[in-house]
């Protein structure tokens, strides 16, 4: 933006204003997209407990939505991971879908 003179003959000052609006642009669709992934992340996070013995995050990953090809095209609602815990054994699916209950506290 400091670059920009709008009294400059020709299309310079177009292509600078250009330049301006398509990095804005940019850095609004990056910024999104990384909350965006932020917030996936954390709502996953948020059901990695393990209802069996109360273990966080201590989980092996053994099937995603991803990996199912008859399932590719799935909206980002249907997703889900089928997790197992490390520590007992017991066996879950996340999904995007699923608001699970804060730790330590039963409705
Ligand atoms: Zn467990």
């Amino acid at each position: 933006m400091d670059q920009l003179r709008w009294r400059e003959a020709g299309f310079k000052p177009l292509i600078m204003l250009a330049l301006i609006v398509a990095g804005i642009a940019a850095c609004f669709k990056t910024v999104t997209f990384y909350f965006k992934v932020l917030f996936r992340a954390e709502h996953y996070a948020a059901q990695a407990v393990c209802d069996a013995c109360k273990t966080y995050g201590v989980i092996a990953v053994t099937g995603s939505s991803t990996l199912d090809l008859q399932n590719a095209g799935a909206a980002a609602a249907d997703e889900w991971l089928k997790v197992r815990c490390k520590k007992c054994g017991h066996a879950w699916t996340m999904s995007a879908e699923h608001a699970p209950t804060p730790i330590g506290k039963s409705l």
